[in-house]
């Protein structure tokens, strides 16, 4: 059994006794059965990753002995990515497969033709924590509440650049298609930018099974950040499609 990872809120420290939650402390003890002594590993987004031992106070408190720190502290690149909620499996597939792709942060963002408004960020982030422990991380990506696309383009932030997944960017005949519009494959775009500008913040886009309005692709097309790019010829299905273009994005940018 791999020794399992923790994530806290507490500084870490030589020596530090962290306390744990009662659903952490169910997990170690009566879902892995774990004992007084063994190890487990412990992180908290900004100390790096500690090595501690178990302390069992009662059968349900237990605290870990902080022993030494097994890996420093470095942060995820800044990639963001920026979703229309969809249906609740699919939402949660597509925020697990962000966090063990490393993104920093994730945006729910309400564009016209999202049908699942409603997301529990807080749901969300206990789902980004499980994920981080799984895949080794050593932090956990915010996950905001969600707001509207016009208002997050509207205050976007200077110097960071939209990777806008466009569906119709790569059919001749649709307005968006051919020369005029035409969205370039994802590969190429990240490869040009990413030379250009080596460590500029990135953030993705995905939109909802209903895919983008012609509103709301006219509007995004018309700013200098966003770069169109498409994802080949076939339609994929918005939680392949986050999954597909942040993976490109990490093996071209950002953990190489
Ligand atoms: N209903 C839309 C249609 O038929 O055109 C499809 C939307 S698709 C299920 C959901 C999202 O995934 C799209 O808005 C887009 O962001 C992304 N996506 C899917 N396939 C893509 C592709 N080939 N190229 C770029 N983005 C794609």
């Amino acid at each position: 059994m791999p020794i399992p990872r923790l994530y806290v809120g507490s500084a870490l420290s030589e020596g530090a006794r962290i306390e744990l939650e009662a659903g952490q402390t169910h997990h170690l003890l009566n879902v892995l059965r774990m004992s007084e002594g063994d190890s487990a590993l412990i992180f908290n987004g900004r100390d790096g990753e500690w090595s501690g031992d178990l302390i069992v106070l009662s059968r349900k408190k237990a605290e870990i002995a902080i022993e030494h720190q097994t890996r420093a502290y470095r942060p995820s690149p800044d990639l963001e990515l920026l979703f229309a909620p969809l249906k609740k499996d699919r939402t949660d597939f597509t925020i697990e497969k962000a966090v063990e792709l490393g993104v920093r942060r994730i945006q729910p963002v309400l564009t016209e033709r999202t049908n699942a408004d409603h997301v529990r960020p807080d749901r969300l982030q206990s789902l980004a924590i499980g994920s981080a422990e799984q895949s080794e991380r050593l932090d956990v990506p915010d996950i905001a509440p969600p707001r509207r696309l016009g208002i997050v383009l509207r205050d976007w932030p200077a110097g960071r650049i939209l990777l806008f997944a466009d569906e119709q960017g790569d059919e001749k005949q649709k307005p968006w298609g051919g020369e005029a519009g035409r969205a370039r494959a994802a590969a190429e775009v990240i490869a040009q930018i990413t030379s250009e500008r080596e460590c500029a913040p990135l953030s993705v886009l995905i939109g909802p099974e209903g895919g983008f309005s012609p509103e709301e692709r006219a509007y995004l097309r018309l700013q200098s950040f966003v770069h169109p790019v498409s994802l080949g010829p076939r339609i994929l299905r918005a939680e392949t499609a986050s999954t597909v273009l942040l993976g490109l994005v990490q093996a071209l940018w950002g953990d190489r």
